[in-house]
């Protein structure tokens, strides 16, 4: 004797409930949108007090809901719903995406103001400005101090000084005596700054109509000026190179061509890159490749092609006879005679196009006939504006070119400043020591970056390096099958070849496993003798140390971003080191260097225990461990003093770790100073 009915409200159903000869009982129950059939039964109390139930003799009640949803718009509405879910999901990855950008942006922005004031501070000791941020149409004071230049003692020091590097309408202002001022080791005078300037430009002098000149050693002082209404006009500089990362990479030219070329081009230059059009680069690199023109030289006819790498400009230059058609960039019996074919090629297309580039910059032995190709005969034809730089990234190759492009470029450098006293006695070098200048290399930023790289389980910055090298260092112990304990962990990544101080490394690594540390290290000889060496030397500490070392003998970029990231250390022990990459990869990934003093080592890493003055005459703080000694003895007295800071004080390791993160070894400094020399050869 039930009756019941359903009365639809909205989406409420009223339940009406009559039973024979009883009063009508009803009750409201919500009803889902997508219900199709209501299930109910009746009891006599709520849930847990019920004791009769009245189930339809155990079928229990049913009515399809009326007026519900049909089917088909049920799945319309379900699709709509994981629809909206999906996107919602989409929209917080992309808003965390977005915020990610941002803040490697803003990082990325800080860093390179940072770095412009060091750079500005960094001859403080010399010369300085008050304010330090010189504004259009202000007064400023400049202060020099003699006593570590060529004015030392001098009873008189006049200032001479103009803007635009020399090149404004004003013209030289007229020389000031300088005023010497009270407790102090500095001279001053006041300069106002025109509107329309945006550099400063000064040298010093012993008399008011010359004598004895301190001119930066013919760099000249260059203070840049903000606000103005005048800006910079770029400068147009041509690479003319054999290699480019990533397309046509063989070792370290590659990179800097590539990365220094960014670096300029993001100052506001314009930049243009001359490549060979291999047969083997990597195409899928290039962008918008395309046919430009061709051009008939060296009797043959020379397709030239255009795209973007990186987002710099490159011309692919593609001689007809077939001379970069072998499959490979160096390795030829005629390599002299194909790249003296393209350095040619490069400055008749140069000239051929109208191109009136400020600086034509060539790189070691590969393009070392530029300089004197173009000072033998293209300057007399219409390229006449540009000067030469040379570059040498490494000395042990070609010496003969390179001794020639040494004599006949505006500019030489090389590629760190001690490299570049190391070199200073080579016959190659020594004459032409005027024009010779360090410049340090730098990393890229983008490529190796800690807070966004997909290599890594935790991305960090130098605000939550702890947790992200930890995560880092879990997951290379997991990977590499060591025990997962809280270790000090010594990573070594390189070539395996002398220069990189083969003994050291196995002593480092004994070293360290006496120490209780644990040991990875990456590395790869192309001397199968070497490589062999160190194979057996892997299977001996599998089973002796298994867990505590692994030597992984091949080359691995991925693994090596793991290994920079989950190291405490990275040991860099060569006998010679042109700049090196390593160290400084390194410090952006906050483990800390321990590396013999040569080279670029020495102008990069500074002893905590030894080279704070050094450090901060850089407007650096110490950041590292180093050592002088080519025997066990040296690597130990770094690595025994970087073992024990770690096991005797974590929060100063930390510290230490978030330091080296903090400073900038990007391009960001090393493009300003090549700014600086392209302006001095132009001179
Ligand atoms: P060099 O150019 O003399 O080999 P650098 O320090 O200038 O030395 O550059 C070495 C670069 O090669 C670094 O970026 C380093 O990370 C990388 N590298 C060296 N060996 C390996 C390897 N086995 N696997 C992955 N990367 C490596």
């Amino acid at each position: 004797g039930v009756i019941w009915s359903l009365v639809v409200k909205g989406n409420t159903l009223k339940f009406l409930v009559l039973y024979e000869h009883k009063p009508a009982r009803n009750c409201m129950v919500v009803v889902p949108d997508q219900a199709v059939v209501l299930d109910w039964v009746f009891a006599d109390g709520p849930p847990e007090q019920a004791v009769v139930y009245d189930n339809n003799l155990l079928q229990d009640f049913h009515a399809i809901v009326p007026k519900s949803i049909p089917g088909e718009l049920y799945w319309v509405e379900e699709e709509q719903q994981i629809y909206k879910n999906l996107q919602a999901e989409r929209r917080f990855r992309e808003e965390a995406l977005r915020a990610k950008a941002e803040k490697t942006v803003r990082l990325k922005e800080e860093t390179k103001e940072r770095t412009l004031k060091t750079f500005l501070l960094s001859q403080k000791h010399i010369v300085y400005t008050d304010p330090i941020d010189v504004h259009a149409g202000s007064t400023v004071t400049v202060f020099y101090n003699p006593a570590n230049t060529v004015l030392k003692g001098k009873s008189e020091i006049w200032l001479r000084c103009s803007f635009n590097r020399w090149t404004h309408r004003m013209g030289l202002l007229p020389p000031q005596k300088m005023i010497p001022i009270e407790n102090g080791s500095h001279l001053k005078a006041t300069v106002k700054v025109p509107l329309d300037a945006y550099m400063m430009d000064f040298v010093f002098s012993e008399r008011e109509d010359g004598g004895i000149f301190d001119n930066k050693n013919g760099m000249d002082y260059h203070v840049p000026v903000f606000g103005g209404v005048v800006k910079e006009p770029p400068m147009h500089i041509v690479h003319i190179a054999v290699e480019m990362a990533p397309i046509a990479k063989v070792g370290g030219l590659g990179d800097v061509v590539t990365s220094l070329s960014r670096a300029v081009q993001d100052m506001n230059h314009n930049v243009d890159i001359i490549l060979p059009k291999y047969d083997c680069l990597k195409h899928s690199n290039v962008k918008d490749l395309q046919f430009h023109k061709s051009y008939s030289w060296g009797g043959t006819e020379i397709k030239v092609w255009t795209g973007k790498v990186e987002g710099v400009s490159v011309y692919f230059l593609e001689p007809q006879n077939g001379l970069f058609w072998v499959g490979c960039i160096y390795g030829r019996a005629n390599d002299g005679e194909r790249f003296g074919f393209f350095c040619h090629a490069a400055l008749e297309f140069l000239l051929q196009s109208g191109f009136h580039p400020d600086i034509i910059h060539c790189h070691d032995w590969s393009s070392a006939p530029v300089a004197w190709l173009f000072k033998e005969h293209y300057m007399h034809y219409g390229l006449s504006k540009a000067r030469v730089v040379f570059t040498i990234h490494n000395l042990e190759f070609g010496a003969n070119l390179i001794r020639k492009a040494m004599e006949f470029s505006d500019k030489a450098t090389t590629v760190s400043p001690t490299y570049a006293q190391e070199v200073s006695g080579n016959s190659a070098v020594a004459p032409y020591l005027f024009k010779f200048h360090g410049i340090l290399n730098g990393i890229d930023p983008d490529i190796w970056d800690p807070y966004n790289d997909k290599f890594l389980p935790v991305s960090y910055t130098s605000e939550n390096v702890v947790e992200g090298k930890r995560a880092a260092k879990e997951a290379l112990q997991e990977k590499l099958g060591l025990e997962k304990s809280d270790l000090p962990l010594v990573g070594i990544i390189t070539r395996l070849t002398h220069q990189k101080g083969i003994h050291l490394i196995k002593h480092a690594i004994w070293r360290t496993l006496e120490r209780n540390g644990q040991v990875v290290l990456l590395g790869s000889a192309p001397d199968p003798r070497i490589q062999n060496d160190f194979v057996s030397l892997a299977n001996q500490l599998h089973s002796s140390h298994g867990h505590r070392a692994n030597l992984c003998l091949t080359y691995d970029e991925p693994l090596s971003h793991l290994i920079y990231a989950g190291a405490d250390f990275i040991l860099v022990p060569s006998i010679f080191e042109p700049c090196g990459l390593t160290q400084l990869t390194a410090m952006r990934y906050g483990s800390i260097p321990v590396v013999r003093k040569t080279g670029g080592l020495h102008d990069t890493v500074f002893d905590v225990d030894h080279d704070l003055e050094r450090a901060q005459a850089c407007g650096l703080e110490p950041n590292g461990f180093n050592f002088d000694g080519a025997d066990g003895a040296g690597v130990d007295y770094a690595l025994n003093r970087a073992i024990s800071a770690w096991y005797d004080g974590r929060e100063w390791f930390d510290s230490l770790c978030k330091r080296v993160m903090e400073q900038d070894w990007s391009w960001n400094r090393p493009a300003l100073d090549y700014l600086e020399l392209y302006h001095s050869a132009r001179k």
